[in-house]
């Protein structure tokens, strides 16, 4: 990726505009917090290798996510983490004012352009009101990603909707047929829209005028959890957009529960709607039963995430793997010795790093499993330790076990916190056999050495919580066999003892994790460790079969191609196929 704006990039118009609260493009620009934001700048790579004319907008995040610390016990505190926009990122000459709370806040933005395989461009944007006409307030209202308040949301929230829109058009996009919200924070986009339709301060949107905005928006739905979605009181709404705004709003009728409901506002004006995997569609269609939703399961840019070793391997014996990852279908042409050795490369960079952060000398002999992500409760952290003394038995009896860990929970959920600390009291509690490691500071570049160089992924979510999950996705393009949760995407890629395994059956049970722990026992002291130290060669198939089967389809060439066929189609050319 090239973060350098090229001219000559792209010469046809965009027409797709793409909005995230938070897309992640490099490790040095933190405006990321997980797997949301991680998609939206895989979604920018691929779109940029095929060619789709698309812009993105979202917010510079001056102040970054944040950077987590860990004491001894696994205590997390945070830190601000500064990065300078001007350094990295072209400025943009113009300059947009959104009204909040009647005072006129003036945005401007950045622009990263991603470049892809075949030299097309994406122009991302990063709205910035650090300008110093702005208040102190104003000024920090693009500074710290989810760290606010209600009050602070809503308004980058607005920055975000409104001010994205506005700066899209003083830039003279002109030809934008498409608006893709990438999840709710982007719903004030449609209110924009509105405006831009002609729709008067405080009045009400005509049928028509609505029906024309529905024509331009698409939804993605992400999350099952209800805290991912923003409710905003009325009265906040008043004071942060004012009387007028507010009554338009209401009169839209999209958001009926007392609140303003920013799903409810995005799905109201959306002309498409989508769930992130097929088992994510059901759970979210019975969310929103007023609403169709479809699917498009979530994929990763593979150039982004294989390492390097690996890479040369593909490009010896995949070629066209760059340009379209679906071409790694044919990846079972890989002579296994070469997959195996870029792996154990893999796995050495990775455990130089391990040592180098922790002071712990892992084996590259024994086998190694990863489990990084958001902490937080669903995710389960700490199901591979319900039980110590079967840990430790099989650890004794089958292989010795080695878990690498990672992850930073939001700094208000307490309950994502403590599975650090219960990961961290595991950890002591086991010693050398089983190694449990956790790792400070998970992000891009971490996320890239810990999914190719461990020889599991580990995933154990709460049914049916993980609406799709990408790292294990970026396991599989490394060749990484899956050991998960029959959740989200794996649903979709497990292929029992092929792909990797599955834990516990397609339902939950209410047993409190109990069946799926049993479970996870039980694969790893059958399954896994008896094919990693004894079947070596079943092994290192299934490491390939996870190539070409999970890699040539979970990829984000395959989603973004999926996103054209589906969602991008004008209303009228979709009408027509209907
Ligand atoms: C891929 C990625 C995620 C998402 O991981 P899930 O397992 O899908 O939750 C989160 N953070 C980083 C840094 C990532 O690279």
């Amino acid at each position: 990726m090239s973060l350098n704006w090229s001219p000559t990039g792209s010469s046809q118009p965009q027409t797709i505009a793409y909005f995230s609260m938070e897309i992640g493009l490099d490790a040095a620009m933190p405006t990321y917090s997980g797997g949301l934001g991680i998609l939206a700048g895989d979604t920018l790579r691929a779109a940029a290798d095929l060619g789709v004319s698309m812009v993105a907008m979202t917010l510079v995040h001056r102040k970054g996510y944040f950077r987590q610390h860990l004491d001894a016990s696994g205590n997390q505190t945070e830190s601000p983490y500064a990065w300078s926009p001007e350094r990295v990122l072209e400025p943009v000459a113009q300059q947009v004012t959104v009204e909040i709370e009647g005072r006129p806040v003036r945005v401007r933005a950045w622009r990263a352009t991603v470049t892809g395989a075949g030299g097309a461009t994406v122009p991302a944007y990063f709205l910035d009101t650090s300008d110093p006409a702005n208040s102190p307030f104003d000024r920090s209202i693009t500074d710290m990603l989810y760290g606010g308040d209600q009050h602070t949301r809503l308004c980058q929230e607005a920055v975000l909707g409104i001010g994205g829109a506005m700066l899209l058009r003083a830039m003279g996009y002109t030809a934008l047929q498409t608006y893709h919200m990438n999840e709710g924070h982007s719903s004030l986009l449609a209110l924009a829209l509105l405006e831009a339709a002609g729709v008067a301060p405080g009045s009400a949107p005509a049928a028509g005028v609505a029906a024309q905005v529905r024509a331009k928006c698409v939804f993605t739905t992400h999350t099952p959890i209800p805290a991912g979605h923003d409710r905003f009181p009325w009265a906040l709404v008043r004071q942060v957009l004012g009387e007028a705004r507010t009554r338009t709003l209401e009169a839209t009728g999209a958001s009926t529960e007392g609140v303003l409901n920013m799903t409810a506002l995005g799905l109201f004006f959306s002309r498409f709607v989508n769930g992130v995997s097929q088992r994510h569609q059901d759970v979210a269609q019975a969310m929103f039963p007023d609403h169709h939703i479809a699917y498009v399961t979530n994929g990763v840019h593979g150039a982004t995430w294989v390492a390097p070793a690996m890479q040369r391997v593909l490009d010896r014996h995949v070629p066209g793997w760059r340009r379209d990852n679906q071409a790694l279908r044919t990846a079972s042409r890989i002579p296994l010795e070469e997959l195996v050795g870029a792996h154990g490369e893999a796995k050495q960079a990775l455990l130089a790093e391990v040592q180098r952060r922790s002071g712990i000398a892992m084996d590259p002999n024994a086998i190694v499993l990863g489990f990084a992500r958001r902490s937080t409760p669903y995710k389960r952290a700490d199901l591979l330790f319900q039980d110590m003394d079967r840990l430790f038995r099989i650890a004794r009896e089958e292989g010795p076990v080695q878990i690498l860990y990672g992850g930073k929970a939001h700094p208000h959920d307490g309950g994502g916190k403590e599975l650090i600390r219960k990961v961290h009291r595991a950890a002591e509690q086991a010693g050398a056999n089983p190694r449990v490691v956790y790792l400070e500071e998970y992000d891009i570049a971490l996320a890239k050495l810990l999914v190719s160089g461990v020889d599991i992924w580990l995933n154990t979510p709460q049914r049916p919580l993980e609406a799709s999950g990408t790292s294990g996705m970026k396991a599989a393009l490394n060749g990484v066999p899956n050991l998960s949760v029959l959740d989200g995407w794996w649903v979709e890629g497990h292929v029992e003892g092929v792909t990797g395994w599955a834990i516990g059956g397609p339902v939950a049970e209410d047993d409190g994790g109990a069946g799926d722990a049993a479970s996870l026992y039980h694969k790893l002291e059958h399954a896994v460790l008896p094919a990693y130290y004894h079947h070596v060669t079943d092994f290192a198939r299934m490491m390939r079969s996870s190539i070409a089967i999970n890699g040539a389809y979970f990829n984000a060439h395959r989603m973004v191609t999926q996103y054209a066929g589906q969602a991008y189609r004008p209303a009228a050319q979709a009408e027509a196929a209907a």
